[in-house]
């Protein structure tokens, strides 16, 4: 069946992508039109319900994508204001893929029910792959459950030009290293999923496709049960691999842009043509801002970019990609915990460079000169003008400073190991902010679209065991929690810089196998305890 994503402008000004796994939403929504809230609800539940029915009549069971997205359409119309539930909503597009039953046949793999299962793996992510790969190797029956495809992220979270901005080397997923012919390149956003899905064939992985854990709680006797939407199940050790980026944020300040205005989340953006026509405001200079700002500008669009604090390093130094040295350095074995900033390191944003035609360095001062508006951190928008922190020149040049430190702790590195290399390239500023631009009348400045690229938030809301402290961040050892067998793999710098990226989770999976291994045999030590007890009061 063809499945179909539809995007939404919601009243806030907000942009959604929106998913039926059926055409059958084209016949009751337009592209362009605008519907007052209870209309689009109407329409969209006749439609995602009539969608369902269709799963169910061709694979016995409904299609809980559509009655999640259903859900997601019911929960934001009752999360919103009296302001906005006057206000229509917008349909913008809709975007129709390959037939997903040619493409998944998993998807209508059964899923057992035994009395427990020993290990539930959650998500089909490359964390959650590695999980099972050991697992497996040792005959650990598992199953891994994943709510939509593998490599769902990176197949329907990343713009169309998307490439690794780590060499393609570093991906050494646990018995299924990079194979391809250029090691040091970067793989596109085809390629990547292509690498994460042929990781699950090769193995066999069991990997249950269309399954979402809605919560997961402490079961009786030390084990755990998730209700997911093909039923309740249980089991006696978990682990949590279902990634760090879940909400994406945009701040209620987008309400404050002129009505209009295109908004959306750096994980919606797919290509330039698909915005409006105009000039772009992008916002966030992270590692999606600045490539997303980079496609558009070489596009010709004309494009403004809200800096931030992000820093910045080199792709190349001396004659080798910065990450071949920083390897050699060691620096990618620091545990969190020795990492000299290991109070922020969980939270700090990436550093940005481009693995784009190759990989480049991305220079923002260069496309300053190349007409790119730059302003300082974005800081609201009130009647429809963008205002920014006085902050530009600060954030260009500390992003130049990390860029310089890096470059030289390489230097000392080449001295101190008497390495043969090249002399590196001093950077020089090409170009420095004159006056303060604080100010943006967005109207006047034909910006017709924001693309927000501010990060996400984790939710592990779902996860309904004692592991979270107040703000929301999972308490864990290396991925091991408070909670006797209960784990979280794929963090950023769950144990090192690679913990949250195809380099390191190999090496966090395996600490875990020796952990889930562990558990069992107390587990089975408790088991024997207990029978043995029983035998003997019987
Ligand atoms: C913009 C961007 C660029 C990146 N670039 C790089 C890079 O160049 N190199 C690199 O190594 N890393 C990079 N990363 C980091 C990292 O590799 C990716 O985030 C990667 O997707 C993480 O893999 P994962 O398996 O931990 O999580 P994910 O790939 O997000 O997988 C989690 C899976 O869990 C599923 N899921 C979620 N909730 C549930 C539930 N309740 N029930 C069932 N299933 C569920 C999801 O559908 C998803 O498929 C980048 C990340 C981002 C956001």
């Amino acid at each position: 069946m063809p499945e179909v994503h539809f995007y939404v402008r919601w009243p806030s000004g907000q942009e959604e992508r929106c998913y039926s796994p059926s055409t059958v939403i084209l016949d009751h929504l337009e592209e362009g039109a605008s519907y007052e809230l209870g209309e689009f609800a109407r329409r969209t539940r006749t439609a995602l319900e009539l969608a369902s029915e269709r799963v169910m009549a061709r694979y016995g069971y409904e299609c809980s994508s559509a009655l999640d997205q259903l859900r997601t359409i019911q929960q934001r119309i009752l999360a919103m204001s009296a302001d906005e539930r006057v206000r229509p909503v917008t349909v913008l597009g809709f975007d129709r893929h390959e037939p997903r039953d040619a493409r998944r046949p998993s998807d209508v793999r059964r899923l057992e029910k035994p009395p427990a299962w020993p290990v539930i793996v959650v998500g089909g992510g490359q964390a959650g792959l590695a999980m099972s790969y050991f697992l497996k190797e040792v005959g650990v029956a598992h199953v891994v459950l994943e709510s939509d495809r593998v490599a769902h992220s990176w197949r329907s979270k990343r713009w169309d030009t998307f490439c690794l901005v780590t060499p393609n080397w570093q991906c050494t997923l646990p018995g299924h290293p990079y194979d391809g012919p250029d090691p040091e390149g970067f793989m596109v956003k085809g390629e990547i999923v292509d690498y994460v899905e042929r990781y699950a064939k090769k193995y066999d992985l069991p990997v249950h496709e269309g399954v979402r854990v809605e919560s997961l709680s402490p079961g009786g006797e030390g084990g755990f049960v998730l209700e997911t939407t093909r039923g309740r199940l249980l089991a006696e050790q978990v682990v949590v691999a279902t990634g760090a980026y879940h909400v994406p944020f945009i701040p209620p300040s987008a309400a404050g842009f002129p009505e209009g205005v295109q908004h959306l989340h750096s994980e919606s953006y797919r290509n330039p043509q698909s915005l409006p026509d105009g000039a772009v405001l992008v916002v966030g200079t992270g590692q999606s801002g600045v490539q997303i700002a980079e496609d558009l500008h070489l596009a010709g669009r004309q494009v403004h970019l809200a800096v931030g604090s992000a820093p910045r390093c080199a792709r190349r130094y001396r004659g080798r990609d910065v990450t071949a040295w920083l390897d050699d350095m060691g620096y990618y074995d620091i545990p969190y915990d020795q990492h000299p900033d290991r109070d922020q390191v969980r939270d700090k944003t990436n550093h940005y460079v481009t693995g784009r035609d190759g990989g480049h360095d991305i220079d923002l001062r260069a496309f300053a000169r190349q007409g790119m508006r730059l302003y300082g951190t974005l800081r609201d928008s009130v009647a429809g003008v963008a205002r920014f922190a006085d902050d530009l020149e600060a954030n260009l040049d500390d992003a130049d400073d990390v860029y310089r430190r890096i470059n030289r702790s390489i230097d000392q590195f080449i001295d101190k190991r008497g390495i043969d290399a090249p002399p590196g390239e001093v950077y020089e500023a090409p170009w420095r902010p004159a006056e303060p631009a604080l100010e943006l009348d967005v109207s006047a400045a034909g910006i017709t679209s924001v693309v927000w690229s501010i990060g996400f938030r984790s939710d592990f809301s779902w996860v309904r065991c004692p592991v979270q402290d107040e703000r929301g961040h999972v308490r864990h050892d290396r991925g091991v929690t408070e909670v006797p067998g209960l784990y979280f793999l794929g963090l950023p710098w769950l144990h090192s810089w690679g913990s949250g990226r195809f380099f390191g989770v190999g090496r966090d999976a395996e600490h875990l196998l020796e952990a889930i291994l562990a558990q069992r045999t107390q587990q089975a030590e408790a088991r024997e305890q207990r029978d043995l007890q029983s035998a003997m009061r019987s």
